[in-house]
């Protein structure tokens, strides 16, 4: 979620909330290590829950949103050259979220 995204989740809560208590809010999180940024290209910077598990992102181009994808092709860290030592790797797919999706072709939906 985007800060903004956040904000306007915790306004329904607690109304009259700033935006600027939500990233006071982020910080002490981040801090703390439940909370960490994703930077993904593209993309306003996005805060998660931090994860134990390896994960992915998907970033729908359509409405900015970002996905956790929980599928990853475990061949990608032989792709290196050789002597190349990988510890780790983050991947980001693009595309059209099935929300998205389905406003342009509601026929294809899954
Ligand atoms: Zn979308
Ligand atoms: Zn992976």
């Amino acid at each position: 979620m985007t800060p903004a995204e956040i904000w306007q989740v915790a306004r329904t809560i607690s109304p009259g909330l700033g935006i600027a208590t939500v990233y006071r809010a982020l910080r002490i999180l981040m801090d703390m290590g439940t909370v960490e940024v994703v930077d993904i290209p593209g993309a306003p910077p996005h805060y998660e829950r931090k994860h134990p598990h390896h994960h992915h992102h998907f970033l729908c181009e359509s409405c900015q949103r970002v996905y956790e994808v929980e599928a990853c092709t475990s061949g990608i860290d032989q792709t290196a050259p050789p002597g190349f030592l990988v510890k780790s790797h983050s991947l980001t797919l693009y595309g059209v979220c099935a929300e998205c999706a389905g406003k342009v072709a509601a026929s294809s939906a899954a």
